[in-house]
C-alpha cells in the first residue's frame, strides 16, 4: 500500500517537465523523472536531487520502460522547431514509439496516463480562436510535420488505447508557454527576444511579425495539467490549455524591449516554412470542465522571465 502518489514525468528535465516535477513533489506525490536530456538539462533539476521522493532516470522513452507508478505524465519531446526539426525521424519516434511504449505501461500498470499535445495540431488554423473540436489544417509533408504530425498521432494513439484498452487518458493541448528554464538556444520567440534586449543585439523578427501567439505563463499552465490529470473520469479531454490574450510578434518584440530597457533594433528576417499566421486558444472548457484560467499577464510573467536570464543565462 502507497501512502504518496506516485507519479513518473517523462521529459522531468525539460522546461515545463521540471516545474511539473517541483509541484508534484510540493503536493506529496514521490516523483520519478525520466529524461534523455535530449533538450532537457541537469541543471533544470539539480534542487531537486537531494528530496529522498525524487529520482532521476536517464532513459530515451522510444525503448520500453517498466516501473509501477499510479499517474504519467507524458511531456517528453522537443518542443522547440528548431530542437524537433535537428532530428526530424527522432521527433515523429518519440511520439509515436514512446507513447506506445508509457500507453503500454500505463496498461500494464492501470496507471492514469496524461500526454502534453500542442496547439501544432491545429497547424496553420482557418478556425480562430481554436476550440477543441476543431481538426485542424497541417501539412503532412512540411518541416514541421514530424512535430504536427507526431503529436496528432499520439492524440490517437491514447484515444485508441483508451477505447481499446480502457486505460484512463487525459490529453491536453498546450498553446505557447514561456517562462524562467525556457532553454536560451532553443530560437523559441520569447527567450530569443529576451536574450537579445538584454545584450542590446538586433531584435529578429520573421516576417513582418503580423503572425500571432497567446503566451502562457509557465505556473499557470502547471496548474492546468495538474487539475486535468486529477479531473473526473468521463472527461479525457482533449482540451485547450494557453492563455487566450493574443499579440503579434512584433508587439512582443516591442514588449520585451520596454521591459528590459534594452537599446536593442528590430531586423526583419524571412518567415519560416509553415508558420503559422495566428495562434489563439477557446479556453471555454478548461474553465468549465477544470475551473482553470490563466493568472499571470504577459507583462508580469516577461518581467519574472526577464529576471531569470539576466541572473542565470547572462
Ligand atoms: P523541452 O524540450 O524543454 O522538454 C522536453 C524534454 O523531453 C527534455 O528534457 C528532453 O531531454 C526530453 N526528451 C526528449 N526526447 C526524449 C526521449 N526520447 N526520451 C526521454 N526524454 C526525452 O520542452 P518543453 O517546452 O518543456 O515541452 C514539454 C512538452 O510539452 C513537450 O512534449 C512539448 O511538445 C509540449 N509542449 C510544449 C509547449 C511549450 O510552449 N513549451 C507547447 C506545446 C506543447
Ligand atoms: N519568431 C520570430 N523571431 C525569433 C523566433 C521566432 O519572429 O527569433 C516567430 C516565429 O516565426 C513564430 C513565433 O515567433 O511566428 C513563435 O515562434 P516559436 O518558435 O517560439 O514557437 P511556434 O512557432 O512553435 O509557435
Amino acid at each position: 500500500m502507497h501512502l504518496r502518489k506516485r507519479a513518473l514525468v517523462t521529459g522531468g528535465a525539460g522546461f515545463l517537465g521540471s516545474f511539473l516535477c517541483e509541484r508534484l513533489l510540493a503536493e506529496g506525490c514521490d516523483v520519478i523523472c525520466v529524461d534523455n536530456f535530449y533538450t532537457g538539462t541537469k541543471r533544470n533539476i539539480v534542487h531537486l536531487l537531494q528530496n529522498p521522493y525524487f529520482e532521476l532516470i536517464r532513459h530515451d522513452i522510444t525503448f520500453p520502460l517498466y516501473l509501477e507508478v499510479d499517474e504519467i505524465y507524458n511531456l517528453a519531446c522537443p518542443a522547440s522547431p528548431i530542437h524537433y526539426q535537428n532530428d526530424p525521424v527522432q521527433t515523429t519516434k518519440v511520439n509515436v514509439h514512446g507513447s506506445i511504449n508509457m500507453l503500454g505501461l500505463a496498461k500494464r500498470i492501470r496507471a492514469r496516463i496524461l500526454q502534453a499535445s500542442t496547439s501544432e495540431v491545429y497547424g496553420d488554423p482557418t478556425v480562430h480562436p481554436q476550440t477543441e473540436a476543431y481538426w485542424g489544417n497541417v501539412n503532412c509533408i512540411g518541416k514541421r510535420s514530424c512535430y504536427d504530425e507526431g503529436k496528432r498521432c499520439a492524440e490517437t494513439l491514447f484515444f485508441d488505447y483508451h477505447r481499446q484498452h480502457k486505460i484512463s487518458i487525459r490529453v491536453v493541448r498546450i498553446f505557447n508557454t514561456y517562462g524562467p528554464r525556457m532553454h536560451p538556444n532553443d530560437g523559441r520567440v520569447v527567450s530569443n527576444f529576451i536574450i537579445q534586449a538584454l545584450k542590446n543585439q538586433d531584435i529578429t523578427v520573421f516576417g513582418e511579425g503580423a503572425q500571432t501567439r497567446s503566451f502562457c505563463f509557465v505556473d499557470d499552465l502547471i496548474d492546468g495539467l495538474i487539475r486535468m490529470m486529477n479531473a473526473p473520469d468521463d472527461f479525457s479531454g482533449p482540451v485547450n490549455i494557453g492563455n487566450p490574450n493574443e499579440f503579434s510578434i512584433l508587439e512582443l518584440a516591442n514588449k520585451v524591449i520596454e521591459l528590459t530597457g534594452s537599446t536593442s533594433n528590430i531586423v526583419y528576417l524571412p518567415l519560416p516554412e509553415d508558420d503559422p499566421l495566428q495562434r489563439q486558444p477557446n479556453i471555454t472548457l478548461a474553465k468549465e470542465r477544470l475551473g482553470w484560467e490563466p493568472k499571470t499577464q504577459l507583462e508580469e510573467g516577461l518581467a519574472r522571465t526577464i529576471e531569470y536570464f539576466k541572473n542565470h543565462v547572462l
